[in-house]
């Protein structure tokens, strides 16, 4: 049993950058400077969703920027770099496939057969946490959402359609299990989540009866996921299984909020983030209560909720590193809370999506998003990364 080693100090930049060359802080610099601007993602956005949809290449522009930044690698092997380090600072890999939006049974299969090899590659090496994967990939979204709203009507091509889906994650599943290695089923949009809670729901009751192996997600900006996890909770005591769960606070609320007011149904999104919040902390503190039946992965940003997380251990006398409980970040952001929570003695790993740089665009654009701030503010990312390249020049 290993106690927290220390308070994690989420401000030690030092620790939070030593595997960043100066160069690669400096471009690093750049990128949170540039996708800090509204204006300019936008603009980026509009060009990069159109070269995708006309096919021209932008790789060129793309590789030395956002991708080589946020992304591990066009292929598995080209992501050992950033896995050996990782590893190196106590750090676990997530290899995540990041094809987006795929609508063939070809392609789906072709999305299965890279996830599996992601699966393969965690065979015998400590330094992968979990493995990962979208139901979005394997299944069109046409067929999500029918399955999502309206199950009960499916047409026999849509029932044999439906079926190979669940083949095609039964056998993600499945071959995480015999490896050994715990697999997240990422959440996506609630007009698509009962399909995929429903695919969760059947593999975490077949894989997860000695432990968690298979972890659905869980969405704190939906007003109805705090009472989901304790419900879900409840049936995997009830049923003799454990419930293996990412907490996150949620990637699609512009569009969630969007649809429901073009088509005149309450938002299920919170009224406001401090509602967002909220949840996401008494999730972590459920299910730090409930470790009999559960297993959670805290997937956060948030230093407060990172720190929560923390103390709650602490103070509950759970072992830092007890294999149930860990918390995860995306390759590329907030170092500062993955390298020092791992310092401190906690379980942590980093998504590290690799693939097609045409097919990442979707997950970059997301990331873009979600680092661009008020203009006249500094991002919390740009605030630590200049102040280390500060530090560095003092004590050169
Ligand atoms: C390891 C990992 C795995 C992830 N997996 C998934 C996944 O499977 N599915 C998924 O959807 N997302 C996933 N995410 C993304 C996640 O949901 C968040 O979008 C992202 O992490 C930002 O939230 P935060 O907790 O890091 O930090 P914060 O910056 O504190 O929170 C920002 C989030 O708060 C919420 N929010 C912001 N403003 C409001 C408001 N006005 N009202 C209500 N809520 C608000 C939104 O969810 C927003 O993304 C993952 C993130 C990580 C780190």
């Amino acid at each position: 049993m290993s106690d927290l080693q220390q308070t994690p100090n989420f401000e030690d930049t030092q620790r939070a950058f030593a595997h960043l060359s100066e160069q690669e802080l400096t471009r690093a610099k750049f990128l949170f400077q540039a996708v800090g601007n509204i204006r300019l993602v936008r603009i980026g956005k509009a060009l990069a969703q159109l070269a995708h949809f006309l096919r021209i290449p932008v790789g060129w522009a793309i590789r030395p920027t956002v991708y080589s930044h946020f992304c591990g690698g066009e292929a598995i092997a080209e992501c050992e770099e950033t896995i050996a380090t990782l590893a190196e600072n106590q750090i676990h890999t997530i290899l995540d496939y990041s094809a987006e939006g795929k609508e063939q049974e070809s392609d789906l299969d072709d999305t299965k057969l890279r996830i599996s090899k992601a699966i393969d590659a965690t065979e015998d090496d400590q330094r992968h946490g979990f493995s990962v994967f979208k139901v979005s990939g394997i299944a069109s979204t046409a067929l999500l959402q029918k399955v999502a709203e309206d199950p009960k009507h499916l047409t026999n091509l849509e029932s044999m359609a439906w079926d190979r889906v669940k083949a095609r994650a039964g056998d993600l599943c499945e071959r995480a299990a015999s490896l050994g290695t715990p697999i997240f089923i990422d959440a996506e949009e609630t007009w698509l989540q009962n399909a995929i809670d429903a695919i969760a729901l059947d593999q975490m009751r077949k894989h997860n009866t000695h432990q968690a192996v298979v972890f659905n997600t869980v969405q704190f900006y939906r007003h109805d996921r705090l009472g989901y996890l304790q419900s879900m909770t409840r049936q995997a005591a009830g049923e003799g299984w454990h419930f293996g769960v990412k907490l996150v606070r949620g990637a699609y609320m512009e569009k969630e909020r969007k649809r429901a007011a073009e088509r005149g149904y309450p938002s299920p999104i919170q009224p406001d983030k401090a509602a967002t919040d909220r949840d996401f902390d008494a999730g972590i503190r459920w299910c730090l209560e409930h470790l009999d039946c559960v297993a959670f992965c805290s997937g956060s940003h948030n230093e407060a909720s990172n720190a929560l997380l923390a103390r709650h251990l602490q103070e509950a006398g759970i072992s830092a590193d007890d294999p149930r409980v860990w918390s995860a970040q995306l390759l590329g952001m907030s170092d500062h809370i993955s390298f020092n929570l791992a310092k401190s003695g906690l379980n942590v790993a980093k998504y590290v999506p690799f693939g097609p740089i045409r097919e990442t665009i979707p997950y970059l654009i997301r990331r873009a998003e979600e680092n661009s701030f008020v203009a006249g503010q500094t991002s919390r990312e740009l605030e630590l990364i200049k102040r280390e390249l500060q530090r560095r020049k003092q004590t050169a």
